[in-house]
C-alpha cells in the first residue's frame, strides 16, 4: 500500500481497521522527509521524538477501541509563524531564531486535541513578508515541481511539505496572498478563509486586519476536514467569529459564476490565461452560468495593500526590540543603542524596508495622505465586491499572473515581487474567504484557480472546487 496516496479520511479507515499503525505512517513520512527535504528545504525544524510519541498514543487509542477524531494520526506541518509550545517559532526570522513558544496557538490546541501529529515547522519569508519564500533567514524552499524556481510565499516551506508528500496537510497563513499563491505554484489545494473564521491566537502577527491561517491539502475534501477543525469563535481573540452550521444545497446548474475583466488584462502570462479560461469553460460545460462582472478599483489595490499592510506590520514589529523577545545586541548601558543594533541586525532587507515604509506612512503629517486614504480605498474594493456578489455566488481568476519563477529572478527588484500578489491582495482587504485549486500545468509547472466567495461561504467555494477536482477523475 502506497501510504502517500491515501486521503486524511483513508487513513483514518485505515488506522481504525489496523491497516497500518500511525506510528508506521508517522515513520514513513519522515524518512520521505530525510530523503528528499535536504534539496526542497520546507521544514525549519522537525519534531520527529514528540511525533512518534504522539503516534504511539493514537496506536493505543485504537488499540482500547477508543474513538479516534478524523485527523487523528495524520502527519501534519505548521508554518513557522504559529506557535507551538516548547518548539522554536522563528518566523524565518534571525531576531526569533532562537525563540522558544510558551503556547500553543488555538489552531494548534485543536488540532492536539484531535491528535493530529505535527512532524515540523515549515520555512517562510521572514514574518511572513514576500511572495517567494526567499526572504526567509533561513534560505529560501526550492518548489517540488522544479527545484530552480520558488514555491510562493510566504507560506513556501507549507505548501512545498503538501506537495512532495513529507506532511499529508500542512498551516500557512494569509496576509495578502501567502496560501494561495505557493498552493498555485506547487500544485496543492489552499484556502484562505474569510476574515475572522480562523483564531489568530498563537500567530506571529504581520497586519492584524489582515492576516488569517488556513489549510493546504492534497485534496479539496481533506482541505475541509482541516478547515472544520480548526474554525471557529475564540475568546482569545476579538476578532474571531461565531459561524453558523448552513445546509449548503449546492448544485452546479444553479451556480453563478461571476468572471471580473480587470483580472484578465495586459501583464498576464497568456499561458496563464489559457488554462484559466479552460477550466471556467469546463464549469460553463458542467452547467453552471458565467457572467462578466467589474471589479473597478482593482488596480488601487496592490498600492492600498502596500501601505497598509506594511503601517500594521511596523506597530506589530515593535515589540521586537532585543530585549522582550530574541536576539539581543548587548551595549551596556545605552538602551537605544541595544533597540537599535537589535532590531539593525536581526531583521533582514525587507523586514526593514516595511517597518520604514509602515512609519513613514502613519507619521503625523503623512496619516492622512497615505494611511487613510489607504483605508478609503480599501472600502471602495469592499464595495466591488459587495456589488458582484449581488449577482453572481462566486468568483473565478487567476492565483497570480505568473507561473512560479526561478530563484533570484525578482528578489533583487521589490516592485517586481509585489506585483507577484495583484490577484489576491483585493481578497484580503475585503475579508473574504478564497480557494487556490490546480486546474492544469505549463510543461511541469502548476496553475492555480483562484474561487473567492462571499464572507463565510467556505463551504460554497469548497463545493465548487470540487465540481472540477471530480471532473479530473
Ligand atoms: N506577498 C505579500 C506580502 O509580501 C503577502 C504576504 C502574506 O500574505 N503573508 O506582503
Amino acid at each position: 500500500m502506497n501510504l502517500f496516496e491515501l486521503t486524511i479520511s483513508q487513513i483514518n479507515q485505515g488506522l481504525k481497521k489496523k491497516e497500518f499503525s500511525a506510528l508506521d505512517l508517522c515513520q514513513t513520512y519522515f524518512k520521505e522527509i530525510k530523503d528528499k527535504d535536504k534539496k526542497i528545504s520546507s521544514f525549519l525544524s522537525l519534531s520527529e521524538s514528540s511525533a512518534l510519541s504522539q503516534a504511539k498514543e493514537v496506536d493505543d487509542l485504537i488499540k482500547d477501541n477508543q474513538e479516534i477524531g478524523p485527523l487523528a494520526g495524520v502527519p501534519c506541518a505548521i508554518k513557522d509563524n504559529i506557535l507551538v509550545q516548547d518548539i522554536k517559532c522563528t518566523a524565518g526570522s534571525k531576531i526569533l531564531e532562537n525563540y522558544v513558544a510558551p503556547y500553543d496557538a488555538t489552531v494548534i490546541k485543536k488540532l492536539k486535541k484531535q491528535k493530529a501529529i505535527i512532524v515540523g515547522k515549515t520555512n517562510l519569508d521572514e514574518f511572513a513578508m514576500g511572495s517567494s519564500t526567499e526572504n526567509s533567514a533561513f534560505g529560501p524552499t526550492h518548489n517540488p515541481n522544479d527545484l530552480t524556481r520558488v514555491p510562493g510565499g510566504s507560506s513556501g516551506g507549507s505548501a512545498a511539505a503538501v506537495a512532495a508528500n513529507l506532511s499529508r496537510y500542512s498551516l500557512g497563513s494569509d496576509t495578502g496572498g501567502s496560501i494561495r499563491l505557493p498552493a498555485s505554484f506547487c500544485g496543492v489545494v489552499g484556502l484562505k478563509p474569510t476574515y475572522g473564521a480562523v483564531s489568530r491566537y498563537g500567530l506571529i502577527a504581520f497586519a492584524s486586519s489582515l492576516d488569517q491561517i488556513g489549510p493546504f491539502a492534497k485534496t479539496i475534501e481533506d482541505c475541509k476536514i482541516v478547515f472544520d477543525a480548526i474554525k471557529g469563535e475564540d475568546e482569545m481573540d476579538s476578532t474571531s467569529a461565531p459561524l453558523k452550521n448552513e445546509n449548503l444545497n449546492f448544485n452546479i446548474e444553479n451556480l453563478k459564476i461571476g468572471v471580473p475583466k480587470e483580472y484578465f488584462v495586459k501583464g498576464i502570462d497568456p499561458e496563464v490565461e489559457k488554462i484559466i479560461k479552460g477550466a471556467i469553460k469546463k464549469y460553463e460545460e458542467a452547467g453552471a452560468k458565467i457572467e462578466e462582472v467589474s471589479l473597478p478599483n482593482t488596480e488601487y489595490a496592490l498600492p492600498a495593500y502596500y501601505i497598509i499592510s506594511p503601517s500594521e506590520a511596523s506597530a506589530n514589529l515593535a515589540r521586537f526590540d532585543g530585549i522582550k523577545y530574541g536576539y539581543s545586541e548587548d551595549k551596556k548601558n545605552n538602551l537605544l543603542d541595544v533597540y537599535l543594533d537589535s532590531r539593525g541586525k536581526g531583521f533582514g532587507p525587507e523586514v526593514r524596508r516595511r517597518i520604514m515604509i509602515g512609519t513613514y506612512a502613519l507619521s503625523s503629517g503623512y496619516y492622512e495622505a497615505y494611511y487613510l486614504r489607504a483605508e478609503k480605498v480599501r472600502n471602495l474594493i469592499k464595495n466591488d465586491f459587495e456589488k458582484a456578489f449581488n449577482k453572481v455566488d462566486v468568483l473565478m481568476a487567476p492565483v497570480s499572473p505568473f507561473l512560479p519563477f526561478k530563484i533570484g529572478e525578482r528578489i533583487q527588484d521589490p516592485l517586481s515581487m509585489y506585483l507577484v500578489d495583484v490577484y489576491t491582495v483585493s481578497i484580503n482587504l475585503a475579508g473574504l474567504p478564497a480557494l487556490s485549486l490546480p486546474v492544469g500545468k505549463v510543461g511541469n509547472l502548476p496553475v492555480g484557480l483562484q474561487i473567492i466567495g462571499k464572507p463565510f461561504q467556505e463551504d460554497m467555494i469548497l463545493e465548487t472546487g470540487r465540481v472540477f477536482e471530480n471532473n479530473q477523475k
